[in-house]
């Protein structure tokens, strides 16, 4: 679609044309009187859009989800394990899938909204979005790709002009986001609870068709779709532990296909190295806690392995033993992508895992701020940042031995995988409070930071260290 002479987006709908049966058309609220908080000029270029015309009414009619004839939006079913318990019908209760966009790169990348309003997923929600946590997910999730970490990205939220009735009253937002896909496992769960293994069959192929199209070619495709789905998502948990990053509600629902983190609700950054670090208000047992991570998503990833057993073999006890040997490759593909980034971290040409469990052990019982210390070591600061000095220089000595020769070279590398500034939490809130009341300004200058997190810049000294010790604590009623 076009606005005169200048690029909107252009729509496929692949994903409800296949899947009618886990989707359910639908068509956004009205949003009384939109108004443009921020849009990512950068990822509308990708998608072949020009920004300026976003901006313009018919850009940001459909960025709140007002279509122009051709384009079906709609609502996605889905299941998930939500805290380890099974909801078996999720689904996208204020969100709306508007379509497929091919981008430049020739990749089709979703166009998905978040509080479009109610739809029959809804259960008791009233299909919402509020300013602040829509601006959170905005920052995090370019934070996140700043940082080369795969993830789902904002495109835009827009303010609606409405009043929604939090805990306060609150303004209301829709967000557009971009991803991959929003397969998720729980999809897959989903579908295999209808009953009907075609339906699961079908959704596999589209998943591999979308995502890994190589494994259409393997003896056992689904197998290998499995396979590779375990992998993305080792390797995607690996790059959140190696920069301290808590999701905080790994649910199977929040779990994706394509190896993206998704749903930025209640995550934060670690500051201290603590494998305890839980920030939800909700997550009383501590069972998305940092150190949990890549055990959550291996259960998550045996959620999924259940749904394609009649798919693996036709024998359930061969599909059984298959399953189980592809998910406990995820430990393997993990501690692999782990120790290799460690080393990377500290300097190293190869992995030490005995100098790595020593660092952290000493960093927890120090409460070291975990992203200061590995920009320390580069810069030579890292020792005061301890209390006991002399255990750091036992473990610093153990390192230097290590090293390489060219040192410069060393610190650089170094600086290229450890950032100076991640979203620390009490700059987070500072910015959502005064964008929620009305000054964008501390939110643009926070996302600028972020989006350049590797190179140290004069002047913001301030960004790179940790707020007052004090447990933070995130909420979900986002
Ligand atoms: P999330 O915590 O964002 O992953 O959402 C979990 C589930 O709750 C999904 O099915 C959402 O669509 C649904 N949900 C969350 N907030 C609302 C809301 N305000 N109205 C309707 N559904 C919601
Ligand atoms: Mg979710």
């Amino acid at each position: 679609m076009t606005a005169g002479t200048r690029a909107l987006l252009e729509f496929d709908d692949s994903y409800a044309r296949e899947l009618p049966s886990l989707c359910v058309p639908w068509t956004a609220a009205p949003v009384p009187s939109p108004e443009l908080l921020v849009l990512n000029a950068e990822l509308a270029t990708e998608l072949g859009a020009e920004p300026e015309a976003l901006t313009g009414p018919e850009g940001l009619a459909l960025l709140v989800g007002q279509v122009p004839d051709g384009v079906s939006p709609v609502a996605q079913a889905y299941a998930g394990h939500q805290f380890g318990m099974y909801v078996p019908r999720l689904g996208d209760g204020r969100a709306l899938l508007l379509g497929e966009v091919p981008d430049r790169h020739g990749r089709r990348r979703d166009v998905h909204l978040k509080g479009s309003g109610r739809t029959p997923f809804a259960r008791g929600g009233d299909g919402k979005a509020t300013v602040g946590p829509m601006l959170r997910e905005y920052l995090m999730g370019e934070a996140m790709h700043a940082l080369g970490i795969p993830t789902t990205r904002a495109l835009a939220v827009v303010a609606t002009g409405e009043e929604i009735a939090r805990e306060t009253l609150l303004p209301g937002a829709v967000l557009a986001r971009v991803a991959d896909s929003h397969l998720r496992v729980g999809t897959f769960q989903y579908a295999a609870a209808t009953g009907n293994p075609a339906l699961v069959r079908t959704l596999a192929d589209h998943a591999i068709a979308r995502h890994h199209p190589e494994a259409a070619e393997a003896p056992n495709p689904y197998l290998e779709f499995y396979r590779r789905v375990i992998d993305v998502q080792a390797a995607l948990v690996a790059r959140w532990m190696l920069v301290g990053f808590v999701h905080g509600v790994m649910n199977t629902d929040n779990t994706t296909i394509s190896g993206e983190t998704i749903d930025y609700g209640p995550c934060a950054f670690m500051d201290a190295y603590d494998p305890a670090t839980v920030f939800s208000s909700i997550d009383h047992g501590r069972r998305y806690a940092y150190g949990n991570q890549p055990l959550i998503a291996q259960w998550n990833l045996t959620r999924l392995g259940e749904t394609l057993l009649p798919l693996i073999d036709e024998n359930t006890d061969a599909a059984v033993e298959a399953a189980i040997d592809a998910v406990e490759g995820f430990t393997g593909r993990y501690e692999s992508d782990w120790t290799a980034g460690m080393a990377a971290k500290l300097g190293l040409d190869a992995p030490d895992p005995p100098l790595t469990t020593d660092l952290l052990a000493l960093l927890h019982a120090q409460r070291v701020d975990f992203t200061q210390f590995f920009r320390g070591l580069s810069a030579g600061s890292a020792r005061d940042l301890f209390l006991d000095r002399e255990a750091f220089d036992a473990w610093a000595r153990r390192r230097e031995a290590l090293l390489p020769a060219d040192r410069a070279a060393v610190a650089a590398g170094m600086n290229r995988v450890n950032p100076v500034y991640i979203p620390r939490n009490h700059r987070v809130e500072e910015a959502l409070t005064a964008a929620v009341g009305g000054d964008l300004a501390p939110f643009r200058r926070l996302l600028d930071v972020l989006t350049h997190p590797f190179d140290e810049r004069p002047g913001l000294d301030g960004y790179a260290e940790p707020g007052p010790a004090g447990r933070y604590v995130t909420y979900c009623g986002t």
